[in-house]
């Protein structure tokens, strides 16, 4: 288990201090025997997998530890004073930040989802690395909600969509957002989240293959621009399908964005230039293409 972590940790960080990330993770493991999960599981699995997904987003020594460590000071004998001892003091404070953030008691959920968003904030402005050992603590606390007893789940799962997947947004993690979006959907609405499962997994390959010629094609007109460009194809979660089937009243065959292709490139002008390839090749639909390129998102 552990020897999968500091392999992929040396591949995006040769100058990562693997000892003391070893040191981190028996120290966990120590700190968290005899707990158990409500999976069944040991405990300590669940901080390992939080270090896993910080790795996974190619953070540094300091955050992976403090992933490893991210419940001791709550659920474990040691505090504060004793991680600053063994790994000091930049790793204790994000432990105790990440401890911080989890302790609310407010008497409403409204009282509580504001707090909790107040805190969060906070946090950022003092170390974003806090806020990211957070999210990859929900993402997984998400993957293993099934265990939790039904209001548990639908409380979690709201509290996900309202509060954790807009930071992960707002940060730019968009592969976190995404899952915690789709999570929190499979348990808020189970029926409507497996209804589309179906829907989308039928027309999965024909997709597949079509998006592949698409962009096949593509390539070879943008060839004779001669610029650098990254192209790849994505998928629409299902999240966000949903979202459009609700808010905006359509059916599963409205949606005409399930996949979508998209082309990286340096400059403004060349997204002109590109988006000028594509409309040679494929015409826009009257009233539903946006230049996003001139008029950008927040
Ligand atoms: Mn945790």
């Amino acid at each position: 288990m552990l020897e999968n972590l500091l392999a992929q940790i040396q591949q995006y960080n040769p100058n990562s201090d693997l000892s003391l990330i070893i040191k981190a993770y028996n120290f966990a493991e120590r700190a968290h025997e005899g707990q158990i999960r409500k999976s069944g599981e040991k405990y300590f699995i669940h901080p390992f997998e939080v270090a896993k997904i910080l790795a996974q987003l190619d953070m540094d020594d300091a955050t992976i530890i403090a992933g490893l460590l991210h419940d001791v000071i709550e659920d474990t004998r040691h505090g504060y004073e004793q991680i600053k001892k063994e790994f000091g003091e930049e790793v204790a404070s994000l432990v105790e930040g990440v401890t911080k953030l989890g302790r609310l008691s407010y008497e409403t959920k409204e009282e509580r989802q504001a707090e909790s968003l107040r805190k969060m904030f906070l946090a950022m402005a003092k170390d974003i690395r806090v806020i990211i050992i957070k999210l990859a603590d929900r993402l997984h606390n998400m993957r293993t909600l099934k265990y939790m007893d039904e209001e548990k789940k639908k409380e979690k799962a709201k509290e996900t969509l309202e509060i954790y997947a807009p930071i992960a947004h707002r940060l730019g993690i968009s592969k976190i957002k995404w899952e915690l979006e789709d999570l929190a959907l499979r348990y808020l609405d189970p029926e409507g989240y497996y209804d589309l499962v179906e829907k989308v997994a039928k027309k999965r390959q024909e997709r597949e293959e079509y998006i592949n010629e698409v962009i096949k094609q593509l390539k070879e007109s943008l060839a004779s621009l001669n610029l650098e460009y990254e192209i790849s194809g994505r998928s629409k979660h299902f999240y966000s399908i949903y979202r459009k089937m609700v808010y905006q009243h359509k059916s599963f065959e409205e949606i005409f964005d399930l996949t979508a292709i998209r082309v990286i490139v340096e400059t403004v002008k060349d997204c002109y230039a590109v988006l000028g390839v594509v409309h040679t090749m494929w015409k826009p639909i009257p009233g539903r293409f946006k230049d996003y390129i001139a008029m950008p998102k927040p």
